[in-house]
């Protein structure tokens, strides 16, 4: 298996390379960056935000086309929405293998605070590695500092740290091994 993550060109520049090898590093699994190959779509002028769900169709649609069977993540600038939240972070179709991360909320110039490049790496990491986490058959964890913890806010996703709990550890080595 192969993690595709697919960086659009407005997401924050510079920090791809950090990110991506962390995510590889925390789920043990080879993963690559490229600029964006799939479609924008989904955005609601009147809200300012991405629809999630349509941009995970776009996912999905580009898949298809090329044949592609492992996970692909994309990051995009964009603020994200789904149908009854009124934003999320980041959000994952497992059936599909396709996920989105969003970096609108995740810098601290977002909440008025000093910008920080490595605050912005760690929190694409945790976000990112929690997409691909359910991509992967994990689901959410109680554990509060577990990557697959769903964090509401940006101190909870800041209290989590950059490594899965032992359950969700074993978990994931359980389906990579079976498939
Ligand atoms: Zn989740
Ligand atoms: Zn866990």
């Amino acid at each position: 298996m192969h993690i595709h993550i697919f960086w659009d060109s407005l997401s924050p520049p510079g920090l791809q390379i950090p990110v991506t090898r962390q995510i590889s590093s925390i789920l043990g699994i080879p993963a690559t960056v490229s600029e964006n190959h799939v479609r924008m779509m989904g955005y609601v002028d009147g809200r300012k935000q991405i629809d999630a769900q349509v941009l995970l169709d776009s996912i999905q649609a580009y898949k298809h086309r090329h044949a592609i069977q492992d996970p692909i993540l994309l990051v995009v600038h964009q603020d994200l929405f789904k149908n009854g939240n009124s934003f999320v972070f980041g959000l994952a179709r497992q059936s599909v293998g396709a996920a989105v991360v969003s970096t609108a909320r995740l810098s601290n110039e977002y909440y008025g605070r000093d910008g920080n490049d490595d605050d912005l790496i760690d929190r694409i990491t945790k976000e990112g590695t929690h997409e691909l986490g359910h991509l992967l058959g994990l689901d959410h964890c109680l554990d509060q500092e577990c990557i697959m913890f769903k964090p509401d806010t940006l101190d909870e996703l800041d209290r989590k740290k950059k490594v899965l709990c032992r359950m969700c550890r074993e978990q994931l080595s359980g389906h990579l091994t079976s498939d």
